[in-house]
């Protein structure tokens, strides 16, 4: 759920009448849709995720509990809380609907006080799971995306570039020097150089798609947006000169005055499935970026052999 976006709601029930009923009573607060039969109430949860359902269990064909359980089936709709709205008062039923997934009950005839309620609270849960969830991306340090977002987002465009033979670019940023960094200014100065590193780079990662997360320590890594092939020497030289614009004094590198990073930049095909190759090129290029003498970035394309080497402006 987008913070401060109108919540949407599924309604999904065959009789229209107890559409009308819902709907009248929901009125209003939330972007609310509807379905009158399973098939078609699945087709939309896929297109326009909803953030809360309202399913009725006894439907023609595809009847709410089978519903439910395609629902469960799907990553994009597996988290979308689900209420069942029913007749049957059984017990068993319950239960079965409780097993199934579902996270509340409201009982026909349908009263539109207790409607709300559910809906308020079910919808306000879900609003700080997501918050949470969020938060779980996102590195507590630094603010750009974690480690394991980065892993998430990696394997699934890895998957896309091998699958449809195309081009993936990926950087991975080191920062020069950084433990002679936190040595010499303290760790507090170090945790800020940190942040500040990371905002620059991810200022710099400027299309839809590109990604700026830390990889670790004082490392980054960047995924480029896909289509954006033959960008990554103009998109290195920005990472270079944004680092360098934060004017950092760093009197202990050997480097130069000032704080500076190095790139390894790799855009390719990848040859496995989950794109590892890239990683490991790329992690080898940065060490070269190192090995002659830092402030640069090496990049290499499809012949991963075939180096450039981009420095990083010197400083006074
Ligand atoms: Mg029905």
């Amino acid at each position: 759920m987008n913070p401060g976006s109108v919540p949407r709601v599924l309604i999904v029930d065959d009789e229209p009448a107890n559409v009308r009923v819902l709907a009248e009573a929901l009125q209003g607060a939330y972007d609310l849709r509807f379905a009158t039969d399973g098939e078609r109430a699945l087709g939309l949860a896929m297109a326009l995720p909803a953030d809360l359902i309202l399913l009725d269990v006894v439907m023609p064909g595809l009847d709410g509990f089978e519903l439910l359980r395609r629902l469960k089936a799907q990553p994009a709709t597996r988290d979308v809380p689900v209420i069942f709205v029913t007749a049957l008062s059984e017990v068993g039923e319950e239960e079965r609907g409780f097993a199934a997934g579902a996270v509340d009950y409201i009982t026909k005839p349908i009263s539109p006080p207790i409607v709300r309620a559910r809906v308020r609270t079910h919808l306000e849960l879900k609003r700080q799971r997501d918050l949470l969830e969020q938060r779980a991306l996102i590195d507590g340090l630094t603010g750009i995306a974690n480690r394991r977002r980065f892993d998430e987002e990696w394997a699934r465009r890895a998957a896309a570039a091998f699958e449809q033979r195309l081009p993936v670019g990926v950087l991975l940023v080191d920062i020069d020097h950084f433990k002679q960094y936190n040595d010499h200014y303290g760790h507090g100065p170090g945790d800020d150089c940190l942040r500040r590193v990371a905002t620059a780079l991810q200022e710099s990662c400027q299309r839809a798609g590109d990604l700026a997360a830390r990889y670790g320590g004082e490392e980054f890594v960047i995924v480029r947006a896909a289509g954006s092939t033959g960008e990554m020497d103009s998109h290195a030289s920005q990472l270079l000169q944004a680092v360098r614009r934060l004017d950092l004094p760093h009197v202990k590198s050997s480097t130069g005055p000032r704080v500076s990073i190095s790139i390894g930049a790799v855009e390719r095909v990848p040859d496995l499935g989950d794109g590892r190759d890239l990683l490991e090129n790329a992690d080898r290029l940065l060490y070269e970026a190192k090995r002659r003498g830092r402030n640069r970035c090496v990049l290499a394309g499809a012949d991963i052999t075939a180096t450039r080497v981009l420095q990083g402006e010197e400083t006074p």
